[in-house]
């Protein structure tokens, strides 16, 4: 029977380009849709931009654009990643798309109709300046706990405490430096506490191995706990970016509320440019919703998502697959310690996506674990398994079927009980299903083991060896013809994982788009294959270092210039005081936003944060050496007492250190400077 599917991805937020852990997420829904496709099941994958919120508002007037314009020019950036890692999405949407808003307005009214929204009213910290009441991460303040200065307004960063931004001593807005007062507004609720929310969950939750199950137990946790659900506020007062509440000017809806709604809207925005019933699609009783998503959003997916949706009469998910972070050689991934990894660097110095799809595929199970990605790990993986176990049987036999028999496969011989093919053809079933179960990691080994039989078929029977003698023709043949046919196979079972591999295998051997059915339909008799060409390289070691390498450091170039008699460097300057260099006040900033600059093909826009309780902007000439996503998030060091200077482009704050040979012509290079991990904004360098 065939399966009606509707698979999402959690919806990556609108304010900065993918991170590797987005990547690892789409690469585990796609081979999962891939595989449902392959199965000849109706899939719908779909995604979209969460656009709205207060950081994104912010963001946009910072970078002197409306929040549409911002988020556009985040969408913008988002194909390069897709296409580049091969991730299929049927469409890609905005949260602040009009389907969106129309679904987030309806569920609101029929929660609302159906009494499960109430309102109070709350005292929250207002910013006087800005005008604005202050979400949590805007008020900064000293540790009521430790003391530290500049923590945010719900936890402290030096001694880990939790606290309510109200505890925090000297508050300050992170906006404008203001001190916030206390305001109170009417905020809405969703009442999650209500006993047939508490009811339905808990059927919903811990029934029909919905849910992993550590993901089950920790529902159970959540709605047997002595506290119970709480309500939940939806709504914010203006200025915000999002949608409006229905009937209450001035309030919208929490960007939390209408971001799962983005997974409706997105199929229906896609529905109505392909001609499809959405309505119909999800009344049908054998449809299916499936969502896969990052451990840390369970909460929300699995409690007020499912709720939200019951209540409000729509559909409710089948499944909800959480999945661990991505960690780097035993590391949590942060950009801000110099352990990030950028995707689009990874295609930008030629590494292969397929390589990476592997590499997660190969570490990837059904259950809620991290993931770590180590260099030496993914090179042998790739290396000892993908290319030394399965493109080397392509690479045995190919060539002599081209080059001996003019491309023809023989299969005289498949008249005869083949036990070797059989069996390969006998693992197909359990593969599939390790699919089917998102135990990729299992499927792929099932695989291998069933490539290692095939290399030892090549081995006892060595065609480099029969192709030596004539008479040995019909026995090269057909030993070369299995070993394809073999090899097919093999594909088949790699397919989800490696779509553009099998695309160039199906091109190599003429066969029509394979699918799994096909384990069991052999290449005819007198099949003609193209000429076979390397399908794969192998990868080299050394390209992590470019991988991991901040375009900051240029290791090489110190080691030419040391090793180089003949080098010249720039002579030195005059010598200078310590007070002299006591003059010159150099602090830590983060890079919290980059962007081009209209009209410039030298400068890029630099937003810092020095810790100053506001930003500075900053234009530097560095455009040469850097795409702004590269830049976002780093620590560099800058020139902080430099005299603002009007520039044609606006006002310049300041100074970012950036090192260049003497002579830039011979040598363009520019690398600008960054802080060794733990080093905090405003931080000063002496
Ligand atoms: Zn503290």
């Amino acid at each position: 029977m065939t399966r009606k599917l509707f698979v999402t991805t959690a919806l990556p937020y609108a304010n900065a380009p993918f991170h590797l852990g987005h990547i690892m997420e789409y690469i585990q829904a796609d081979i999962w849709v891939r595989h449902q496709r392959m199965s000849g099941n109706e899939v719908h994958f779909v995604g979209a931009d969460d656009a709205h919120g207060a950081p994104i508002m912010i963001a946009a007037e910072k970078a002197g654009i409306t929040p549409q314009e911002f988020v556009a020019q985040i969408a913008a950036g988002r194909k390069q990643y897709l296409d580049g890692f091969h991730i299929q999405f049927d469409n890609w949407h905005s949260t602040d798309g009009a389907e969106n808003h129309a679904l987030s307005q309806d569920i609101y009214r029929k929660l609302k109709a159906a009494g499960f929204i109430t309102s109070k009213t709350i005292e929250q910290f207002y910013d006087p300046v800005k005008n604005m009441f202050l979400p949590d991460r805007y008020i900064k303040g000293e540790c009521p706990k430790c003391g530290a200065k500049d923590q945010y307004g719900d936890s402290c960063e030096v001694c880990s405490a939790v606290y309510a931004p109200t505890e925090v001593v000297n508050p300050y807005s992170v906006l404008t430096g203001a001190t916030p007062v206390m305001k109170s507004s009417e905020h809405f609720f969703f009442k999650l506490s209500d006993q047939q929310c508490v009811d339905f969950l808990r059927g919903w939750a811990l029934q029909d191995n919905r849910l992993q199950s550590e993901v089950a137990n920790k529902c159970k946790e959540w709605l047997e706990g002595e506290d119970g659900l709480g309500d939940w506020d939806i709504s914010r007062d203006a200025p915000y970016f999002g949608i409006e509440i229905p009937d209450q000017p001035g309030k919208y809806f929490y960007v939390w509320l209408d971001a799962p709604v983005g997974y409706l809207a997105s199929l229906k925005n896609y529905f109505g440019k392909t001609g499809r019933d959405f309505d119909a699609f999800m009344a049908d009783p054998s449809t299916e919703q499936i969502h896969f998503i990052g451990k840390d959003i369970t909460y929300f997916h699995t409690l007020f998502w499912p709720a939200m949706l019951k209540f409000s009469g729509y559909k409710t998910p089948d499944n909800v697959y959480a999945h661990g972070f991505v960690t780097v050689s035993g590391e949590k991934m942060s950009k801000s310690r110099g352990t990030g990894i950028s995707p689009l660097r990874y295609l930008e110095i030629g590494m292969n996506p397929e390589w990476l799809r592997y590499y997660f595929a190969a570490k990837l199970n059904a259950k809620v674990e991290d993931l770590d990605l180590n260099p030496d790990d993914f090179v042998a993986r790739v290396n000892s398994d993908l290319i030394g176990k399965y493109i080397n049987i392509a690479s045995r036999a190919a060539g002599f079927i081209s080059k001996r028999f003019n491309g023809v496969i023989s299969t005289a011989w498949a008249t005869s009980d083949d036990a070797f093919l059989a069996n390969l053809r006998n693992a197909a079933p359990e593969i599939q299903a390790l699919f089917e179960a998102r135990e990729y990691g299992k499927a792929l080994r099932a695989a291998m083991e069933q490539a290692d039989l095939v290399n030892a078929y090549v081995d006892a029977n060595k065609p480099w060896e029969l192709a030596k003698k004539p008479e040995n023709d019909a026995k090269l043949q057909e030993v070369c013809s299995r070993l394809l046919e073999a090899f097919r196979i093999l594909t088949i079972f790699l397919k989800p994982v490696l779509p553009q591999l099998t695309t160039q295998v199906e091109a190599q051997l003429n066969l029509a788009p394979l699918q799994w059915a096909d384990v069991t339909t052999p290449m005819p008799d007198q099949h003609v294959i193209h000429p076979y060409t390397h399908l794969m390289q192998r990868v080299d070691p050394l390209i992590f270092d470019q991988l991991f390498d901040a375009p900051t450091a240029a290791p090489a170039a110190v080691a030419d210039a040391a090793s180089t008699a003949t080098s010249t460097i720039e002579p030195l300057a005059e010598e200078i005081k310590i007070d002299d260099f006591a003059k010159v006040d150099l602090r830590i900033a983060k890079i919290v936003h980059c962007e081009h600059v209209d009209g410039s093909d030298k400068l890029l826009r630099l937003t810092l944060d020095v810790g100053e309780g506001k930003t500075r902007n900053v234009f530097s000439g560095i455009k040469s050496a850097y795409q702004p996503e590269q830049l976002i998030g780093k620590f560099t060091v800058m020139v902080a007492n430099l005299a603002p200077r009007k520039m044609k482009f606006g006002m310049s704050e300041g100074m970012v250190l950036a090192a260049s040979a003497a002579d830039e012509k011979a040598n363009p290079g520019l690398y600008i400077l960054e802080a060794w991990p733990g080093a905090q904004p405003g931080m000063r360098v002496r």
